[in-house]
């Protein structure tokens, strides 16, 4: 009994200035969330931000190995890989993703069993030949290249990243302030495994899969790719989708009608009399 009479009020000192602790932390984070802002010209909105441009491409070169290792290595053909190379430039160096100051780079990945396609942050892409060697035309590579691009131009895993923040109070703002682009091994190793893992095993958002979608629709009209392929894409993801594994496209799509839907809608918005001829199928 003397020991509980002595115990308790400091027990409820501590108890209070650890509610206080929590209250400052959360507030600290709500802080850096929202004191993040920064205007992306591309998508023209206002976007919550937690780690620089720098830091962006500097955790995504260093996540590279990882992705490429999950996936049985770069593909071994030259040629196929200079296609990818070639629609990629196509697409970025003719719409507003070549406004932009990303390090593009998109990868064609060994892997025959996962049909996949997926952007790291910062402008590294990749393809899997399990999906490469299902699609039919190069308007269909320009889809899903396209689509990705629109993932790193608008910036999908910052945003992540910060909402992670968020979620994690100041243990994640204090990773990523310690997280010095030009020394990644800064942050401590430790901490570096953990955010290449993260963004390594990342996954967007319905809101960002349909802006990306979106984007996707956009840089492909402007490059001279018929937009209607990226719908083409959809399906043959929705075929391939009967596996254990889902396609990435469709992982956070319970109905993938709608998005096809969605895409039409962009496609009427750019051609309202219908679309020209003369674009690359
Ligand atoms: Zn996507």
């Amino acid at each position: 009994m003397r020991g509980n009479y002595r115990t308790r009020p400091g027990s409820r000192r501590m108890g209070n200035s650890r509610f206080i602790v929590a209250l400052v932390m959360a507030a600290m984070a709500l802080i850096s969330y929202y004191g993040s802002q920064s205007y992306n010209p591309v998508t023209d909105e206002t976007q919550y931000v937690a780690i620089t441009p720098e830091q962006e491409i500097a955790l995504g070169l260093q996540s590279v190995e990882q992705m490429s290792q999950m996936h049985g290595g770069a593909y071994p053909d030259e040629n196929l890989q200079g296609l990818i190379d070639a629609v990629c430039d196509q697409i970025i160096f003719n719409s507003d993703a070549g406004q932009t100051d990303w390090p593009f780079e998109c990868t064609l990945l060994a892997d025959q069993e996962a049909v996949n396609a997926f952007a790291l942050p910062g402008g590294q892409m990749f393809i899997t030949a399990a999906l490469f060697n299902r699609l039919e035309t190069e308007g269909q590579l320009a889809g899903v290249m396209a689509h990705e691009i629109g993932h790193v131009v608008g910036r999908h895993s910052a945003q992540q990243i910060a909402k992670q923040q968020l979620s994690q109070g100041l243990t994640g703002a204090a990773v990523i302030a310690a997280y010095d682009p030009s020394d990644p091994r800064s942050a401590g190793a430790a901490q570096v495994a953990l955010m290449i893992s993260n963004v390594v095993n990342m996954k967007f958002g319905r809101e960002h899969e349909l802006q990306s979608d979106e984007l996707g629709v956009r840089f492909m009209a402007q490059a001279g790719y018929d937009p209607r392929s990226l719908i083409d894409v959809m399906q043959i993801l929705e075929e391939a989708s009967g596996g254990a594994r889902q396609p990435e496209f469709l992982s956070t799509h319970p109905n993938p009608g709608n998005r096809i839907g969605e895409i039409q809608r962009h496609i009427d918005f750019i051609f309202p009399d219908g679309v020209p001829d003369g674009l690359i199928p």
